[in-house]
């Protein structure tokens, strides 16, 4: 049994699934998980001393690389200073002025831990804005685990939608509505029945958590126009696109104004950070300014601050043109090799992500046609490449990433690892 194979089982005594995040376990492809020893620039080494090409990234947080040495060394020198006071300091002033300088329709913004508290919170405070209920969100759209956003739908245009686990009361999804990616008609459906009642859209304005899927012409355009119609507000969830798809998100790409933008991953540098904000009108209601109430023991956390801070001024000056082009040869030479393999593939891509999906349908553009990858063959093609030395997510649901610390090398042993792929 490998080193990983045995604190992977002792991890289960103790951690339900041996795990603190469902995905890690890697299930879905039938393999167990490596256990990491260390991670640098476009590498990370497990316990056993293998070195992986990761395309990982942390799920999207490291697009400097592993380790930069200059956020290690703000980071260090950050918590020799303490590691939290529970009162201001001025780390938060700057981590967000730099999120309100780098996002134009972010004039406020509120730090809180993660991802998934943006969310609830942006949610909570669009409700409380709005004096409405009910939130519209899209089918594989992923939001965190906030009760709200765990619905499913049981088939098409669900009105009513049903809990995606146990422990949601129903009560609480009744409020959620749901309807495909990329389907504007769905959406004037919701609203013209429900109009009244819709706080707000949530939507990846790059989807991300059903492998990657890209909007159409015209559908984050379609959405910002029927909020403003109906008074809803358009809530970005930029989790993932925030600094990554642009310095300035997809909002700044797709040339798109939402109310609110929610923000996690890049933004702390590696460290639990996330953070809401937008129109002033709007963040000014959450306490103690106004009167929705949100708070956090550890939100603005110095050393958090001070890494996110780092990352972000090292991002202003970072060269997202060339890394896009290098994801965009990776992702050409990729469609070659299957073709020659006859392997049937679609790959989306955008700025330094992508997304294999193993399948014949001509377009992925939302969750049903996410779902006819050929899982099976992702599992060999999984267990194949990390045999060879790069690690790729464990699930076909999930993103690649680059980051600006691989190196031509490593795209050059990518491809070649999966030339000698039996698919
Ligand atoms: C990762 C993710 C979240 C949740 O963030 P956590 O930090 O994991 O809570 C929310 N929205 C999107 C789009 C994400 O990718």
């Amino acid at each position: 049994m490998s080193l990983s194979e045995t604190l992977f089982q002792e991890a289960q005594k103790y951690i339900p699934g041996g795990v603190n995040s469902p995905v890690r376990a890697c299930k879905s492809v039938d393999a167990t998980p490596l256990f990491i020893k260390k991670a640098e620039g476009s590498r990370i080494t497990s316990v056993e001393g293998a070195s992986y090409i990761d395309y990982v990234l942390s799920w999207g947080p490291m697009i400097l690389g592993h380790a930069h040495p200059d956020v290690t060394e703000v980071a260090v020198a950050a918590a020799k200073k303490g590691a939290s006071y529970g009162a201001p300091c001025e780390a938060e002033i700057d981590l967000a002025r730099a999120v309100c300088h780098a996002l134009p329709t972010v004039e406020m913004v509120r730090m809180v831990n993660s991802g998934t508290e943006a969310t609830m919170s942006a949610l909570r405070l669009a409700r409380g804005y709005t004096g409405r209920n009910k939130v519209l969100k899209f089918i594989g759209g992923y939001h965190g685990h906030g009760d709200p956003f765990l619905a499913s739908a049981g088939s098409g245009v669900a009105t009513l939608a049903i809990p995606g686990t146990p422990g949601v009361p129903a009560d609480v999804v009744a409020h959620t509505l749901l309807a495909q990616y990329n389907d504007l008609e769905q959406v004037k459906a919701h609203f013209e029945r429900h109009g009244d009642d819709i706080a707000c859209i949530i939507v990846e304005p790059v989807a991300g958590n059903m492998g990657l899927v890209l909007p159409k012409p015209g559908f984050l355009e379609g959405l910002r126009e029927i909020t403003r119609q109906y008074g809803a507000l358009l809530i970005f969830d930029e989790v993932i696109t925030g600094f990554r798809v642009d310095f300035g998100g997809a909002q700044k790409r797709f040339g798109i104004q939402p109310d609110l933008t929610c923000l996690g991953k890049i933004i702390g540098g590696g460290f639990p950070v996330g953070a809401y904000g937008g129109r002033r009108d709007i963040m000014q209601r959450v306490a103690p300014c106004g009167d929705v109430y949100q708070a956090g023991t550890l939100s603005g956390n110095p050393v958090a601050m001070a890494a996110g801070t780092c990352t972000l001024e090292l991002l202003s000056r970072a060269d997202y043109a060339g890394l896009e082009q290098r994801t965009q040869a990776l992702v050409a030479e990729l469609k070659s090799i299957f073709a020659e393999k006859s392997v049937p593939v679609v790959i989306n891509q955008i700025a330094s992500i992508f997304t294999i999906f193993f399948t014949q349908t001509p377009e992925i553009v939302d969750f049903p046609t996410a779902s006819t990858a050929d899982s099976a063959r992702y599992t060999r093609f999984y267990a194949h490449m990390r045999e060879k030395g790069v690690y790729l997510a464990p699930s076909g649901y999930e993103c690649a990433f680059l980051s600006f610390a691989h190196s031509d090398r490593d795209i050059n042993i990518t491809l070649e690892a999966v030339r000698s792929a039996q698919l």
